[in-house]
């Protein structure tokens, strides 16, 4: 079967990504169709960050394949085109601190996109009002709390308009009491049919809002499943061993 009949967006075949003599990632499957929300978690170190970087190419995998929409992004002559299909949300938020909220929101329609300054605005003001965030379109990022400047950057990757978004740990960052307004933000857009591949060590997201998790351990997939297959009766000693922390 073809990407179009099976409704997959991304198919990542045989990944391996070294840096130097060190293998990061080994051997990396999965696949990620429309409207999927798939969690990746596993221990610190194991990779995830370098799987979404590769992803998005901000790293160039050393071996194997990455199919968006069937086509090997390795060998597609329009990276940037690409690029601006797969959105990233940094745990680090990484707005540009001398921008304005509204400035952050256009910037990238406006380079990427070639958008007018009229269509970038509403799209801008569209995904802050999503976010919560319409209101401090003046402010500057200093001026907002963590959680508020996630929902911004998350505004921010909407606004393109990407198929497909990742996120690289978009809670570690915040005080705890924030957490729950930026899950709230990611349930939603989930609910709406947004696809996604969110690395978290939150659990219970990871259990209730996707519907496809990825147990990464030392580089390669350990497991892979159903949430309530996964959490509740992980095939693997090493995914029973990692859940168990959080217990
Ligand atoms: P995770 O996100 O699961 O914590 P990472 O993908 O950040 O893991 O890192 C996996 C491993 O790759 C770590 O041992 C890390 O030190 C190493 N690594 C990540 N980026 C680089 C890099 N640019 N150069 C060398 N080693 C790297
Ligand atoms: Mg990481």
């Amino acid at each position: 079967m073809n990407t179009t009949e099976t409704g997959a967006i991304v198919e990542v075949r045989h990944l391996n990504k070294s840096f130097g003599p060190r293998e990061i990632l080994r051997d990396i499957n999965f696949t990620v169709c429309k409207g999927d929300v798939t969690t990746i978690i596993g221990p610190s170190g194991s990779g995830k960050s370098t799987l979404l970087r590769c992803l998005n190419l901000l790293e160039t995998p050393s071996g194997g394949e990455i199919l968006f929409h069937g086509q090997n992004i390795g060998e597609s002559a329009n990276i940037p085109a690409y690029r601006t299909k797969v959105g990233m949300v940094f745990q680090s938020f990484n707005l540009f601190s001398n921008l304005t909220v509204l400035e952050n929101c256009i910037l990238g329609q406006r380079k990427a996109l070639k958008r007018s300054k009229a269509e970038a605005e509403k799209k801008a003001l569209f995904y802050l009002e999503k976010v919560g965030m319409a209101e401090y379109v003046n402010a500057k990022p200093s001026q907002l709390s963590g959680g508020q400047q996630q929902r911004v950057a998350i505004a921010r990757a909407l606004a393109m308009e990407p198929e497909l978004l990742l996120f690289d740990e978009p809670t570690s960052a915040l005080d705890p009491e924030m957490v729950g307004e930026v899950l709230n933000v990611m349930q939603k857009l989930a609910a709406e049919g947004m696809t996604m591949i969110v690395v978290t060590h939150e659990m219970a997201f990871a259990r209730d809002v996707s519907n496809h998790v990825v147990f990464m351990a030392d580089g390669v997939i350990c497991e892979e499943g159903e949430p309530h297959q996964l959490f509740e009766q992980p095939k693997s000693e090493r995914t029973a061993e990692f859940l168990a922390r959080f217990r």
